[in-house]
């Protein structure tokens, strides 16, 4: 079991991008970092090399969409650790092809859009939250997007009409809206439920575009992880700006 003093966090779809650097930022603070990935090997392969660095990062195989899988990294905290901290629900995917309309993208696309950016993040989080509970400041922080903001979308002038994107857009509305309803449920408690925009980061996600570099991107997410008993729940922000749902 995990001293007290120690904080644990788990990061999903942790092995590149976003995920990998909030785990470093994670470690580099002082906190025992899960890191989760999709593809044990991948996992472990990150883990030795933060390691290496000196940093307290331990690798967990979990792919978000496997209630198996899940049931397994539940089962491996509980024993190792007790309880949980901090989960950052991170993995996400981008399935749709920009260059067709709205309306041309496939229903498939839509159904394994939810499945991993929504369901999957629903299940990750319904299945640690004894643990989180056992926490006595547990922070859970949830990736969403810009492209989530309802309101920014009912805007004519506002430039996220460039991104013709609409399950992605869909399913980080729906994590918006999961973070509203579960921080709603656990207001009377010290867990903090909170979803971030990471800014638009150079990663594969984007095909190496993007305005921000890997290291700026995580940092919405790692603010939102270490905030005090006086931060907020409930929120949506970017670098602790507050955003319009
Ligand atoms: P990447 O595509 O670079 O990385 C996505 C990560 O999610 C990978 O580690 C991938 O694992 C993992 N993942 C996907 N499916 C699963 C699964 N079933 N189980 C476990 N892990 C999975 O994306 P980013 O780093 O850019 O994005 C991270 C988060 O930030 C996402 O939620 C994204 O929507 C959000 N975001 C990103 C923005 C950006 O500009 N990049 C802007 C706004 C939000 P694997 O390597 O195995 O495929």
């Amino acid at each position: 079991m995990s001293n007290h003093n120690e904080k644990i966090a788990l990061v999903t779809g942790a092995t590149r991008g976003i995920g990998a650097e909030t785990v470093r930022q994670l470690a580099q603070s002082g906190v025992h970092t899960l890191l989760a990935g999709r593809k044990r090997e991948a996992a472990v392969a990150l883990a030795l090399k933060l390691q290496a660095e000196g940093l307290p990062v331990e690798a967990l195989q979990l792919d978000v969409t496997d209630a198996d899988s899940i049931a397994i990294a539940v089962e491996h905290v509980t024993e190792r650790h007790g309880r949980l901290d901090i989960l950052v629900n991170n993995a996400g995917v981008l399935l749709e092809d920009p260059a067709l309309a709205p309306s041309a993208q496939s229903l498939d696309a839509w159904r394994s859009t939810f499945d991993t950016n929504v369901f999957a993040l629903v299940a990750v989080t319904q299945a640690f939250l004894p643990l989180l509970k056992k926490s006595n400041a547990a922070r859970i922080v949830n990736v969403s997007s810009v492209l989530g903001s309802q309101t920014l979308h009912a805007d004519p002038t506002s430039d996220i009409w460039d991104f013709k994107i609409p399950a992605y857009n869909a399913s980080k509305a729906a994590v918006n809206s999961w973070t509203l309803s579960l921080a709603y449920e656990l207001r009377a408690t010290p867990i903090k439920v909170n979803t971030v925009h990471p800014g638009y980061v150079k990663t594969d996600m984007n095909g190496g575009e993007g305005e921000i570099e890997i290291a700026d991107g995580a940092r919405s997410s790692v603010q939102m992880a270490l905030i005090g008993s006086d931060g907020p729940t409930g929120s949506f922000t970017y670098l602790g700006e507050v955003l319009p749902w």
